[in-house]
């Protein structure tokens, strides 16, 4: 594990390394990477590396076209599933202005910021995202690979030699694994990771994307983290657990206490619950993301917690005597399409202000929500979550928490970028609507 530039360059000449990426993500959390050789990383160490910011999505302001990238070299690390011969090697990238200030809409900074607000308060603030994905036969159309359902074993999870291979190259990149299996869908699985510190877990999380994309290409399929690829069964969701701890313990933990929750672990969840329309947008960033948020796949659509029910939008895993530690609570709505910084930096954000406002958590609904009806939901004072893009972008837009810790420049271009989108969506003229309507009208 390297802790500085001088480490990396003597892990770049004993492995003999031939190139080193240099990844970062765009507003969406897509991929972005270019290649160096050797001789310059010196000199990026010292300089950074210049690129073309208005060719990046959400970066785009004429006036900060020149950006540089600076390699943070506690993330290098040799890239698994390159040739070993010729070893390839990858840094995460921090983007910084030429006159070198963190740029404010980098999705790194985004998270980094409220981080440090927490650590402020002497949080730390530990995830452990659940990263669903499907496998299928290419990119093309959703062609399932096998028909196994939950924990299905092998001969029915036909992908049983993908995920061990994934796990192995998520193993060579250093990112811990505690168990995988076949999930609910035909063709989908889930890989899940061991938590940790949210920055790191926001870059393992991009790796993961990557590294099950890689290996699946090599077995000849296709994985995909579209949200909902399949009607008629379950989406792809990023459960998201997550605790704070002070002085090196569970913060979220309270002996005694009610459901021993701690006073801070009930204003978190409350914050979440309080903020999660504002926030969905960005946990949940496509047109797709919304017909995953749906009664009946185990997807989360109304607000409200519960202490295991699972139709509830957040679940507080049960309590076990003696692992304080372990104490946490799940976010059921994010997707593993979003941009990881991005949805645990507006987490955090929301929970701190549950925190510093002292927000009440209301009861928790420990009945099947799905079944409930229209009445009793209202008897309850349960809400739901945003239907559509629109409304989640509108929500967004209209939000003072998202606007401070996106910062102004990537919150109007996130809220843009999602209206576009939206306006692509709602002019189109679906396979649906032809089907449905063209024989009768
Ligand atoms: N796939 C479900 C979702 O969309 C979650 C299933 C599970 O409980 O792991 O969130
Ligand atoms: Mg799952
Ligand atoms: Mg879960």
């Amino acid at each position: 594990n390297c802790k500085n530039a001088d480490d990396v360059l003597k892990a770049v000449k004993e492995n003999n390394i031939s190139f080193v990426q240099f990844w970062f993500v765009d507003i969406l959390g897509m991929l972005k990477s270019f290649q160096i050789t050797p001789n310059e990383l010196e000199a990026a160490f010292e300089e950074g590396m210049g690129f073309d910011g208005s060719s990046i999505l959400g970066f785009t302001r004429i006036e900060e076209s020149d950006m540089v990238a600076w390699p943070d070299p506690t993330t290098f690390q040799i890239v698994s599933w390159r040739p070993s011969d010729r070893p390839v090697a990858r840094v995460f990238c921090d983007i910084k202005t030429p006159d070198g200030k963190p740029y404010e809409a980098d999705s790194r900074y985004v998270l980094k910021r409220i981080l440090e607000k927490a650590a402020a308060k002497g949080y730390t603030y530990y995830v452990g995202p659940e990263l669903e994905f499907f496998l299928f036969a290419s990119p093309k159309c959703p062609e399932i690979l096998d028909q196994g359902g939950y924990f299905d074993a092998p001969p029915l999870d036909l992908a049983n030699d993908v995920r061990r291979d994934i796990i192995f190259n998520l193993q060579a990149m250093g990112i811990a694994v505690e168990y995988s299996h076949h999930e609910v869908a035909p063709s989908q699985h889930e890989i899940d990771l061991r938590y940790k510190e949210a920055l790191a877990m926001a870059d393992t999380a991009v790796t993961y994307r990557v590294v099950v994309k890689e290996v699946a290409r090599k077995h000849g399929c296709y994985a995909t983290f579209m949200p909902k690829p399949l009607f008629g069964e379950n989406g792809s969701g990023m459960h998201v657990h997550q605790s704070l701890f002070k002085n090196g313990r569970n913060a979220f933990f309270d002996a005694g206490a009610e459901f021993n929750l701690s006073g801070d672990c009930k204003a978190y969840i409350a914050g979440l619950l309080n903020h999660a329309p504002e926030l969905v947008c960005v946990t949940n960033q496509w047109v797709n993301s919304y017909k995953r948020l749906v009664p009946g796949y185990e997807a989360p659509v109304y607000i409200a917690w519960a202490n295991r029910n699972r139709s509830a939008l957040i679940r507080v895993p049960m309590y076990k005597p003696g692992k304080e530690a372990a104490t946490r609570i799940e976010l059921r709505c994010p997707d593993p399409a979003a941009n990881p910084y991005l949805c645990f930096a507006v987490m955090l954000a929301a929970g701190l202000k549950g925190i510093e406002d002292g927000y009440t958590l209301p009861n928790p609904v420990e009945e099947n929500i799905f079944h409930m009806q229209e009445d009793d939901l209202s008897k309850h004072g349960i809400t739901s979550l945003p239907g559509s893009l629109y409304e989640a972008a509108m929500n967004l837009k209209h939000s003072q928490l998202m606007k401070e810790v996106l910062g102004d420049h990537l919150h109007t271009q996130l809220v843009a970028n999602k209206m576009k989108e939206w306006d692509a969506y709602r002019t189109h003229v679906s396979e649906f609507e032809i089907d449905k309507y063209l024989p009768i009208l």
